[in-house]
């Protein structure tokens, strides 16, 4: 039997060392110490042996144990440090790759094209205010010469917060803010958000106004034909042709809607001009007297003009975006390619 044990001991030594992995490690084990295993196996001659004999393989049999135990535990750690430094290996991070890059953001097109308008109008002379965008019925609607019956107010569809406070319609409203606030001579720009009722294709429920105006005294027509000129072939090219056209708005007396030249056709006509050669841009005209009124001016003394145009669809124009959606969906391929 001790010769039985001895062999056994070798032959097991021999598997444990020889396992390749942890599994085959333990099933070794089983095989040879479980309770169904070699040594148990052996082990159940012990009643044929003499009282004297008993003890001594006894002893031998524990003495394999041990030693096999030992053997077991040092080929586990074994495999466990060849497991890590395989792991090591393949999960080894390659320094000579080239890094994955982090984008920086654009600016939005909007954004782009208010900061190009307000260096543009601040070479003029003109400089930035800004007002609420949840603003008081006075300063959106009846300060401008829209009181509540005013059939003009249709012209609009108002989001209304209370009776009294509405989503500003336009940027008009820090015209007569400003003027409450300074005396002439003034020349302010207010480029902002404003709300409407209107959602489809070409309308957007929020969108984006620059408003404009002048007051001093002998301020002229002529003063407005020449800034809005200026402005024009700063912003679209000294060729594009520029006409003024007869409106009507409830707070300037003259009116006068601002037109270029087809940029997309050059003035030949085409679906964007809707094959008229020219494409409006701008509402425009002398404040009224009833507006100088409602902020304490006086219209004997002080005359003045005022401007307003959608940023988008200036953006449009002069980017050649042909949907005004896109400016809202974030989409960032159509983002990227507004790169400074
Ligand atoms: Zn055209």
């Amino acid at each position: 039997m001790e010769q039985q044990l001895k062999a056994m001991l070798i032959e097991a030594r021999k598997a444990l060392l020889e396992a390749g992995n942890e599994v085959d490690l333990h099933s070794i084990r089983v095989q040879y110490l479980g309770k169904k295993g070699r040594l148990t196996a052996i082990m159940k001659d012990m009643g044929k042996l003499t009282a004297e004999e008993r003890p001594i393989i006894g002893a031998v049999a524990n003495k394999v144990k041990d030693e096999l135990a030992s053997v077991f535990e040092q080929q586990l750690q074994t495999l466990k440090h060849q497991h890590l430094a395989e792991r090591m290996e393949q999960e080894r991070i390659d320094v000579t790759l080239p890094g994955r890059h982090q984008r920086i953001g654009t600016k939005h097109p909007i954004t782009l094209i208010t900061e190009e308008l307000v260096e543009i109008f601040s070479y003029l002379g003109f400089s930035v205010a800004q007002g609420p965008e949840v603003e008081e019925d006075f300063y959106n609607f009846e300060a401008l010469n829209l009181p509540k019956d005013h059939p003009a107010r249709d012209m609009q569809d108002t989001f209304y917060i209370t009776d009294n406070e509405v989503l500003r319609t336009h940027t008009s409203p820090v015209q007569i803010r400003s003027m409450l606030q300074h005396q002439p001579p003034l020349r302010i720009i207010a480029p902002g958000t404003v709300y409407r009722r209107d959602s489809d294709i070409t309308h957007s429920p929020m969108f984006h106004q620059i408003e404009g105006f002048m007051v001093d005294e002998h301020i002229t027509f002529g003063d407005l034909k020449g800034v809005l000129t200026a402005f024009i072939t700063e912003c679209f090219g000294k060729n594009v042709g520029v006409r003024f056209r007869p409106s009507f708005f409830p707070f300037t007396e003259p009116s006068a809607e601002v037109d270029i030249q087809c940029v997309i056709c050059g003035g030949n006509g085409c679906r964007v001009c809707q094959n008229s050669g020219w494409l409006e841009i701008l509402g425009s005209g002398m404040i009224d007297p009833e507006v100088f009124a409602s902020v304490n001016y006086s219209s004997e003394k002080y005359s003045g003009f005022a401007f307003g145009m959608g940023l988008e669809r200036i953006a449009m124009l002069k980017y050649g975006v042909n949907d005004l959606r896109l400016f809202f969906e974030n989409d960032v391929r159509f983002l990227r390619q507004f790169c400074a």
